[in-house]
């Protein structure tokens, strides 16, 4: 019985809008007893309000077991490597919220000597913050970055995401973030462990072929692209010519599997 990683939007969700395959293909996976794990770069929510989107958007009966985010992610790296050490978190609730139940101590700024800047989308990012982050990580601190994508895109087009941030920090810095989310083998080893199934008894599924496709190729799963979300309206053979991100299975939606 195969395992499933399963990326949120744009595969079982656009935003605030259904996809209708995506409760039908959920409900087959728990009849055939197939374990799955939604697995976002979203830093944003906690695994409770993934869950409860899921649910209410989706139609499909999710609970916070079945999830795990970039925040709970970077927490969970930052805690195996340093546990209980002081971190200063730039992010919103789902990232403080992860970061305090890893046993991570959140402090205020650079003069609490911060062991680690752990940061996330906060879409209230300013110049202090940007300040502190900089200032705590030339004095010694890591840097941690749940996720590294630029633009996120939104019922008003394209927004700058979480990486979009990361990368002011680095400039601000001059120091490379370790990258937590999707393609980042740190999140797909951890969804792997949590499934326990071997990789390549794992199908990757999501409709973004730099993120979800070449994190499950990096870490030795099966792929199956899923033209929705924001590869619904993309020629799927250019794209993985110009990316040369090649899935075992590129699916028109998630009932769309060979038999
Ligand atoms: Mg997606």
């Amino acid at each position: 019985m195969p395992g499933y990683i399963i990326d949120l939007d744009g595969t079982l969700y656009a935003g605030t809008n259904p996809i209708p395959q995506a409760a039908p293909f959920i409900d087959s996976l728990r009849r055939a007893g197939s374990p799955y794990l939604f697995v976002t770069n979203n830093s944003s929510r906690t695994p409770d309000e993934v869950a409860r989107h899921l649910r209410e958007i989706a139609g499909i009966p999710a609970a916070a077991e079945d999830v795990l985010t970039s925040a709970q992610a970077a927490a969970r790296y930052q805690a195996d490597a340093a546990p209980g050490s002081r971190v200063y978190a730039i992010g919103e609730q789902g990232l403080r919220q992860a970061l305090a139940k890893a046993g991570l101590h959140l402090v205020e700024g650079p003069d609490d000597k911060p062991d680690a800047v752990i940061q996330g989308i906060d879409r209230s990012f300013t110049y202090a913050k940007l300040f502190s982050a900089s200032r705590a990580i030339l004095g010694g601190a890591a840097f941690i970055a749940t996720n590294s994508d630029l633009q996120l895109p939104t019922e008003q087009g394209l927004t700058p995401g979480s990486g979009s941030l990361s990368l002011a920090i680095r400039a601000a810095s001059g120091v490379e973030p370790v990258w937590i989310g999707k393609p980042s083998p740190i999140i797909m080893n951890y969804a792997i462990e949590r499934l326990g199934l071997p990789a390549d008894e794992i199908w990757v599924v999501g409709d973004n072929l730099r993120t979800d496709i070449a994190g499950g190729i990096a870490a030795g799963c099966r792929t199956a692209w899923v033209l929705t979300g924001i590869a619904q309206d993309v020629d799927p053979e250019e794209q993985i010519r110009i990316t040369s991100i090649k899935p075992e299975l590129v699916l028109r939606h998630l009932l769309d599997w060979p038999a």
